[in-house]
Parts: C-alpha cells; structure tokens; sequence
C-alpha cells in the first residue's frame, strides 16, 4: 500500500504511443509520422551548420563558465528575440513597452505567460482555437486558468470556418484571452489569409480580446522570417497590449536545448513592473532558464553572416517539407486515391491535416504500420520521397 495509491494513471500521449508503435512495428516499410520534429531525407535529426558553429564558439571560449542566469535569462537573447519577432521598426520595441524573458522553449513560454495572466489579468478565460495543439488546453488549465474553444477548422472544406472564427469571437466575453497561431497552426495547417489577419484583429479590438500569440514556427512555415511574424506585427503594429511565446526548438533545430521567450507588450510604463513578476514567476517556477541554447541562439543572432546563413539553412527545411507536399500530392493522383487532396498542398508548416478519420488511421497503423496521431495529422518533415508512394497506397486502401 502506498501514499500514492489512489493515483490514476495518467491518459496516454498520443505522440508517444505512436513512437512506440513504431519503435515495436518490425514491417520494414513503417513510417513515423507523428511525431513534430524536422528529419533530413534520410531520415535523420538535422543540427545546423549555424548550431555547429556557434557551438564551436562557445567551446573554444575560455570565458565561458557554468554560472547561473539571472531569472529573466541572457538580457541580450531577449533583446534579439523580441526584434526577431517584432522587426527593427516595432514602436512597441521603441517606445520600451515590451517585457521579454528567456524561458524554456514554447511550452515554457506559454506556461510562464498563464501564471502571470492567472494572477495579474482580470480575466481568466482563455480561447483556443478548435482544434489547437493539445498542449494549450492542459497549459492553461494547469494554471487555473479556464479554456474555451472558439470555431477554426471546417472539416467540410479541410480550411479555415472564417465566419465561425469572426462569430465566436464577436460573441466572447469582452477582455477574455484568445491563443492564436502566430503561423503553421498545429495541426490543421491551416492559416488566415493577411485580409483574414485584418478581420480578426478587428473582431479581437471590438471585444477589448487580449491576444497571446503562440509562434513555434517562425521562418520554418514559408522559409521567411518576416513574412511568418507578419500575423504578430499587425497586431503589435495596431497598439494592442499582447502576449507571445517564441520557441525555437524547429526554426533552429534545437528542440531539447528548451530555448523560447515570452514577450508581454503592455501600452503604457507597466513594462518594468510586467518584467520583474516574469521573472518572479520564472524564480518560483524553476529560478532562472538553461544557458547552453540561449548562448547558441545569441551568438547567431547577433553575428549577420550566421544570421544570413541561419536564413538559407531554414529556408532549405521548408522547401524541404514542401517537396515533401508536392510528391505525396503526385503520388496520390498516380495511385488513384480517391477524393480531393489540394489541402495537402496548400495546408502549411510542419503537419498536414489529412482528413482521414479514427477508423482510417486505424487501418494505416495496423495495416501498413504508418504510425501518426488519432486525429488524422501527418508530420510531412518525417517524411522522404522514397516514402511517398507508400504512404500514398497506404492512404488510399484506408480511404476506400
Ligand atoms: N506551440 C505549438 C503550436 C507547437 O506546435 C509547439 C511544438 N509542438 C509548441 C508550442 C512548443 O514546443 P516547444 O516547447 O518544444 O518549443
């Protein structure tokens, strides 16, 4: 008999069990698509030629020490993250409204944010889209924060339900928080268009919403950096107080490192109080961040060749995963599946959402041992071409 005897056992994660799926499955063709981390063509984790680089700095600097951080992490990092995410001309960045600390990757970020929502923001009412990355819900929750769906994907067209969207919004309580994908949404894969950008910044203005960007595919989703914080600039760039987690586990391949941001842009001098409860949060949470991937992430941010190449090594995964599209969209057509696959092509960043239902994924995980997520999603950067066709039959014996 123990203490903890009464404890129930946790439900089980769905991207774990289908990496243990495969890890058990002996067919030779199995294929693991379901868990959200970017593999080469032969199927390989990548580190960047930049990473390398500036790890190789790093080491040959005697300076370098394992000392503490300070709560709020490398004061530098952050500087650099928030104009990375905001761009040199931000007013907020000018006008000093914004409070950035260095916290662990984007779930970090997101969890530091709803602790100081929940006991410095009025309203404790978060809306996330339908569906949204699983984590949000648990995130906020775990905070006492309540959540609440509001209307994104319509299955019919497998694109966005803009009307839904705009609606539940318009119909949310006045100063309730509303989580957007700054870019790539996980899963559908599916974004607002920049007019569409427009109609939700005025829907989220007209009812005081206070945005919380979530942006853990910056530069991976189109291969630009601007034009994928293009969504948080139109925001920043209206006057609206905000919130946003930055996470660079994709953009630079550093996913175990656990280096993100939160940034909070308030509109008037709050900014300095703002950052000293972050970083009382983050000393009550787990007292200050990890040095080792923030130093890397300063070190090519602030160097403009590393930076110039860290934009061709990302632009080279993004064109990758759009290859990637484009061959298992031919691969479906030569095979002959059934039904319209344009969304393949046009959904983007690291997932596409296939449409398949749990009954279809079923048959594609017992069957043919392509191993994803309950909910249909495909990660398309654990995907090479060699694959295509096979996943393209295994598609279209599930769908028939
Ligand atoms: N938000 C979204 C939408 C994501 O897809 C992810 C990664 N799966 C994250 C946040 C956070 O990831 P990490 O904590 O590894 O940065």
């Amino acid at each position: 008999m123990s203490v903890f005897s009464d404890v129930p056992k946790a439900p089980p994660d769905a991207i774990l069990s289908a990496s243990e799926g495969f890890e058990a499955s002996t067919n030779p063709n199995k294929l693991n698509l379901g868990v959200g981390a970017y593999r080469t063509e032969e199927g390989k984790p990548l580190v960047l030629g930049v990473v390398k680089e500036a790890k190789r700095r790093i080491l040959a600097d005697a300076s370098q020490d394992h000392e503490y951080l300070i709560m709020g992490g490398i004061p530098e990092f952050c500087k650099l993250s928030a104009l990375l995410a905001f761009g040199a001309d931000s007013k907020a960045l000018q006008e000093g409204r914004a409070a950035t600390i260095q916290c662990l990757s984007g779930t970090g970020s997101l969890r530091v944010g709803g602790e100081f929502l929940a006991r410095f923001y009025s309203h404790k009412l978060v809306l996330t889209p339908t569906p949204s990355w699983a984590n949000h819900k648990n995130i906020f929750e775990r905070c006492g924060l309540q959540t609440q769906g509001y209307r994104y994907y319509l299955p019919a067209t497998r694109g966005l339900d803009y009307e839904g969207l705009i609606a539940d919004l318009q119909a949310a309580p006045e100063g309730a928080v509303v989580i957007l994908h700054a870019c790539a949404h996980n899963p559908t894969g599916v974004d607002p268009t920049p007019e569409q950008w427009r109609g939700i910044l005025q829907a989220v203005q007209s009812r005081r919403l206070l945005p919380f960007f979530d942006s853990a595919y910056q530069g991976f989703a189109s291969g630009d950096l601007e034009r994928d914080a293009a969504s948080i600039r139109m925001f920043a760039d209206a006057g609206l107080e905000m919130l946003l987690a930055q996470s660079y586990a994709k953009n630079m391949g550093l996913y175990g490192e656990r280096v993100g941001a939160l940034t909070v842009i308030s509109s008037d001098a709050a900014a300095k109080k703002v950052e000293s409860q972050l970083m009382a949060t983050a000393r009550a949470m787990y007292s200050n961040p990890p040095k080792f991937g923030a130093l890397l992430v300063t070190i090519i941010l602030s160097d403009p060749e590393l930076l110039a190449q860290w934009k061709v090594e990302l632009k080279g995964m993004a064109d990758r995963i759009h290859t990637m599209r484009r061959m298992l969209f031919d691969a479906l057509q030569e095979v002959g599946a059934p039904g319209s696959w344009n969304h393949v092509l046009e959904q983007i960043g690291m997932f596409s959402y296939t449409g398949l239902t749990e009954a279809q994924v079923e048959n594609m995980t017992t069957k043919w041992s392509v191993f994803m997520t309950r909910d249909g999603r495909i990660s398309m950067a654990g995907l090479s071409g060699t694959k295509c066709k096979y996943l393209a039959e295994a598609i279209k014996d599930s769908v028939e």
